[in-house]
């Protein structure tokens, strides 16, 4: 009800649902009394109404995109225009009229005018490919595609099929049409966002609009449909829900950028794919078990479609997750876990091909002190320009991980003990340019450096950590702020027999 403390964005709302109550109230009492043509009037009347509420949800909101609506402004005008020439040449021809004009009206003036509408909500909103919500939109208008191929495209060609061969076009185009509109729909839908009320409203004027033109078909293909059929009114109601979404003051939020959706599928998405790719061996079954079994080659290729995109869908998460177990979430940088496997394919090539392998590891000095001074998101943000600095002075081919809270790895390839003691001298001193933390201040950071490489210093990836390690202790040792490679007494002993004794003696 409109009241004096409803929000003035409401307003139109409400004008707009108590117009089109009253314009469906007098069009169902002309309808009653018999007087069809009049009610028909009404009913154009009420798609006017709704082309006219998405104009004026244009005006008073101005959402960022206009554009899109006012296609579905348009589209509510070309069915009016169907539904006026239908009244038309029903009066000519009374009974013979479909498929006919009017059909054609809604083909050309309507549907397209919804898909580019709907394009143009899915590009504002997610600009990129969004695969996997393509691929689960995919997976259901393919099942959508194969029920309408058994239930509705079939059974046309066979009822129209024997006619004019521009009313079987008419009669298999509708069904197609609605097809697109559902994918899109559904990718619109799948593709995240808020559920705010005009999104589900417009959605909702989509479902009921397919709906409708699913029976209105069905009627046709069994020859129960009369001009009074009540299926009609889903249109209607189609145009109420449209009205009704574009005067939400929700509106303006349809065309804006929303965040993707996580990769990971909800278990309610998972239901519904599950769901959607079991429809076609259910069909098959069904269709069996009626005796009507005809369209095996049709079923079966949909049964690979839906299972090639379910595969692909799935290759997807497992991609996803591998990069996710194998980069850490605050640097970008790779994880200890791939680190590890990489190291060691890397020493077992340097000692097939004799080049060189430099490792170094390096750890914040008193980093403990960043989180204690400044607060746990400043030592994050400490990290964060750390691990730019490493990636930002290394070349392709070499390794940087993130080893531990704040000790890094860089593996290089083709280093021998010189270049790698240059590299790391390089990287310290690039540590020593103010690291900002946000909120425009900065701190001053040093970083220790340990190196060793392969094969000069060790053979075997343990060896090598071990004894980059032992060098960043050394490091440490001598005061921070430093570059060490690893003590010469450490690689004959590393490489001997008193290795565990002199490693457990330097990481006391
Ligand atoms: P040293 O010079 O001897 O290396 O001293 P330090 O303070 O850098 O070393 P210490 O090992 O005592 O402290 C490391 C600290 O790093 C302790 C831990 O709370 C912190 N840390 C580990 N991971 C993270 C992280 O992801 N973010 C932040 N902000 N701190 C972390
Ligand atoms: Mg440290
Ligand atoms: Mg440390």
């Amino acid at each position: 009800m409109v009241t004096s403390t409803e929000p003035a964005g409401r307003r139109p709302l409400a004008w707009f649902l108590w117009w089109q109550g009253l314009l469906i109230v007098v069009m169902v009492a002309l309808a009653a009394a018999g007087h069809d043509l009049a009610a028909t009037v009404v009913a154009a009347a009420t798609g006017l109404s709704a082309a006219g509420a998405v104009v004026v949800g244009v005006r008073w909101f101005r959402p960022a995109r206009p554009a899109a609506w006012l296609l579905l402004a348009g589209a509510q005008v070309g069915f009016v225009a169907g539904i006026v020439i239908f009244m038309i040449d029903d009066r000519l021809l009374p009974g013979q009229s479909f498929p006919g004009p009017a059909d054609a009206t809604y083909l050309v003036g309507q549907y397209p005018l919804i898909i580019a509408a709907l394009v143009l909500f899915v590009r504002a909103r997610s600009p990129g490919w969004q695969r996997a919500a393509l691929i689960d939109a995919a997976v259901l208008a393919t099942s959508a595609a194969l029920a309408a191929w058994v239930y509705l495209l079939r059974p046309a060609t066979a009822e129209f099929g024997t006619g004019a061969t521009g009313g079987l076009i008419i009669v298999v185009t509708y069904p197609v049409m609605d097809l697109i509109v559902l994918a899109v729909a559904l990718r619109f839908t799948l593709g995240g966002g808020e559920r705010v009320p005009a999104r589900s409203l417009l959605l909702g004027s989509f479902a009921v609009s397919l709906a409708t033109d699913t029976l209105y078909l069905l009627e046709r293909i069994a020859g129960t449909f009369t001009p009074e059929s009540p299926t009609s009114a889903g249109y209607i109601v189609a145009g109420v829900l449209l009205g009704a979404a574009a005067l939400h003051p929700s509106m303006t939020g349809l065309a804006e950028r929303v965040d993707a959706p996580p990769l990971e599928p909800t278990p309610a998405r998972l239901g519904l794919l599950a769901a959607g790719a079991l429809i076609a061996p259910v069909i098959l079954v069904v269709e069996h078990l009626r005796g009507t079994l005809r369209d095996v080659l049709v079923i079966a290729a949909a049964c690979a479609v839906l299972f090639l995109l379910v595969f692909v869908r799935m290759s997807g998460l497992v991609a996803a997750h591998r990069r996710h177990a194998i980069t850490d979430p605050l640097t970008g940088l790779y994880t200890r876990r791939f680190f590890g496997p990489t190291l060691a394919v890397e020493v077992t090539r340097s000692g097939r091909s004799g080049v060189p392998l430099g490792l170094l590891l390096l750890d914040v000095d008193h980093f403990k002190r960043i989180n204690d001074g400044f607060g746990h998101p400043a030592g994050d943000a400490v990290l964060r320009v750390v691990a730019a600095r490493l990636t930002g002075r290394c070349r392709s081919g070499d390794i940087v991980a993130r080893y531990g809270g704040e000790e890094f790895a860089v593996l290089v390839p083709g280093a021998g003990p010189d270049r790698i003691a240059e590299i790391a001298e390089g990287l310290r001193r690039a540590m020593t340019e103010p690291m900002p933390i946000g909120d425009g201040q900065e701190v001053a950071v040093t970083v220790s450096i340990g190196t060793a490489t392969v094969p000069a210093d060790a053979g075997s990836p343990e060896d090598v950590v071990r004894l980059a390690d032992m060098a960043l202790y050394a490091a440490k040792e001598g005061g921070r702020n430093r570059v060490m490679a690893v003590p010469a007494h450490a690689v004959r002993a590393g490489n001997g027999a008193g290795s565990t004794s002199m490693s457990a003696m330097l990481s006391v």
